[in-house]
């Protein structure tokens, strides 16, 4: 039998980390099976429901790559099928005319409150004679229409939690038809998963209660189960239910912080999934291969933000230069703007160098966790003025006088024309340095680092300077010694 999925998000927000696993589960499924994965938005919650809420899903599930093969379809397109098959549920004799009003419900409740009893319905429409209920629905008086639940214990297997069961007397007849017209969601959703042909039904374990009610629509409707999993919360690092405070919950929030889908996919997909052993960082063809619905684990998963940028990072460093080359101009063309000039103006070559860009990348993508992360160290090498960052001067660059000598002394030792012949002939001269000045190599390399980067971040000090080209790194030296000079103390 064909695998047919699907995701069913209520257009009621944007897409949220939790919303955007259960999408991940569902597509990985699909495509690990061969099957179809479909996208219904349930907008029948009217006032709730926004086109921009579902344009937001839909732009949410574009940005992680996962495309849908059936849809979107609205639920609220069905409703007149939902309708008819909660008729049907009455002709049958599977649902029964309800009279109770809201308020006789509304007071029943209270009473059983007051009692400190649970309240269920107690079924007594159910047992109204036929042809009286018959002539109360024809004189006009209003009904809603409650599905007779039978007594006995109701289960199922579960993917994820295996073997589940409601207990007789856990569920009382609940209504699908309500007496303005208006079919409940359990009856809308079993009608158009019965009509899709869905065969696998993968969704938050918050929907776990409705299971069973959905499940004796199913048999109501003589239709074919699917088959149940019920996906685990996911807590904040905290053990908390994930908010905010835990970090954006949108999904595109983290596009927009310079995340990669690549790394968002990896991350969600382990966000209460495991390989079974310790493989953590996959591409998209990989998880499809790896994953399986019954791996995943029964417990609530938890979201770290930590561990986020670190699979970000090593998607970053996986990433063929060419791809990040877009994000990084991007990214400098909209801080350049920000401060009222252009990119040509604060990264002179920036665009006009794809080559030396890319080789950059290449040379600095093995660290960064984030594109603005990425952009900022390919940065120093195009900067027309570069700014010293605060921490890496106090750190890197205490000894102001000493420091701006070593700096002259190195740039003169590198204006020769054998220096920046190759990588390993730069690290013989600056070594040199440090041993003839009596230093270890680190009192050189580290304020060296400051003056080329502006920051004590650590790509090979070696090939930034050969990266640099001798024109820029002799240059941003000298501009360093200078710069030390400024802030010697005077005597
Ligand atoms: N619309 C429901 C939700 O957003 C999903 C229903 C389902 O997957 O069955 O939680």
């Amino acid at each position: 039998m064909a695998v047919r999925v699907r995701f069913a998000p209520s257009p009621t927000g944007f897409l949220h980390v939790g919303g955007a696993r259960t999408a991940l589960f569902n597509w990985l499924f699909a495509r690990r099976e061969g099957g179809t994965f479909l996208l219904r938005v349930e907008d029948t919650d009217r006032a709730r429901s926004r086109p921009e809420h579902t344009q937001a899903i839909l732009d949410g599930l574009a940005w992680l790559g996962l495309d849908v093969d059936e849809g979107p379809v609205f639920q609220a397109d069905g409703v007149e099928r939902h309708r008819r098959d909660a008729l049907r549920l009455l002709g049958q004799g599977a649902a029964y005319r309800c009279f109770c009003t809201a308020a006789e419900l509304a007071a029943r409740r209270e009473e059983a409150k007051r009692a400190g009893a649970g309240y269920g319905y107690d079924g007594r429409c159910g047992r109204l004679d036929a042809a009286a209920a018959d002539a109360r629905a024809a004189a006009g008086e209003p009904f809603a229409l409650r599905v007779r639940v039978p007594g006995e214990a109701i289960g199922w297997e579960d993917m994820i939690h295996g073997p589940m069961s409601f207990p007789a007397g856990s569920i009382d007849d609940f209504i699908v038809l309500r007496s303005d017209g208006t079919p409940v969601y359990n009856l809308a959703v079993v009608s158009d998963d019965a009509e899709a042909a869905i065969t696998h039904v993968i969704r938050g374990d918050d929907h776990l209660s409705n299971t069973p009610k959905q499940i004796l629509l199913y048999r109501a409707f003589g239709r074919p189960l699917p088959r149940f999993g019920h996906v685990p919360l996911i807590l904040g690092p905290d053990g908390k239910r994930l908010s905010k405070r835990h970090g954006a919950l949108s999904v595109l929030a983290y596009r927009d912080e310079g995340y990669l889908p690549e790394g968002m996919v990896n991350f969600l997909a382990l966000l209460g999934w495991s390989p079974g052993d310790d493989h953590e960082v996959f591409d998209v063809g990989g998880l499809i291969e790896a994953f399986s619905i019954g791996r995943v684990l029964k417990k609530s998963a938890v979201f770290d933000l930590e561990k986020l940028g670190w699979l970000n990072g090593r998607h970053i460093a996986d990433s063929p230069p060419a791809g990040l080359a877009g994000a990084v101009l991007e990214i400098l063309a909209r801080e350049a703007v920000q401060e009222g000039r252009s990119l040509a103006e604060t990264h002179p070559e920036l665009e006009t160098s794809p080559e030396r860009l890319a080789r950059i990348i290449d040379l600095v993508k093995g660290r960064p966790r984030t594109l603005p992360a990425l952009a900022r160290q390919v940065s120093p090498f195009f900067a027309a003025t570069l700014s010293y960052d605060d921490d890496a001067v106090k750190r890197f660059w205490k000894r102001p006088q000493e420091t701006a000598r070593h700096l002259r002394r190195l740039a003169e030792r590198l204006a020769g024309e054998v220096a920046f012949r190759d990588v390993e002939t730069l690290e013989i001269e600056v070594r040199g340095l440090a041993a003839e000045l009596e230093v270890g190599a680190g009192r050189v390399i580290n304020p060296l680092r400051v003056a080329l980067m502006g920051q004590g971040v650590r790509p090979g000090i070696f090939e930034v300077l050969e990266a640099m080209g001798r024109e820029r790194a002799l240059a941003r030296i000298r501009a360093a010694a200078g710069f030390l000079d400024a802030r010697v103390p005077a005597a």
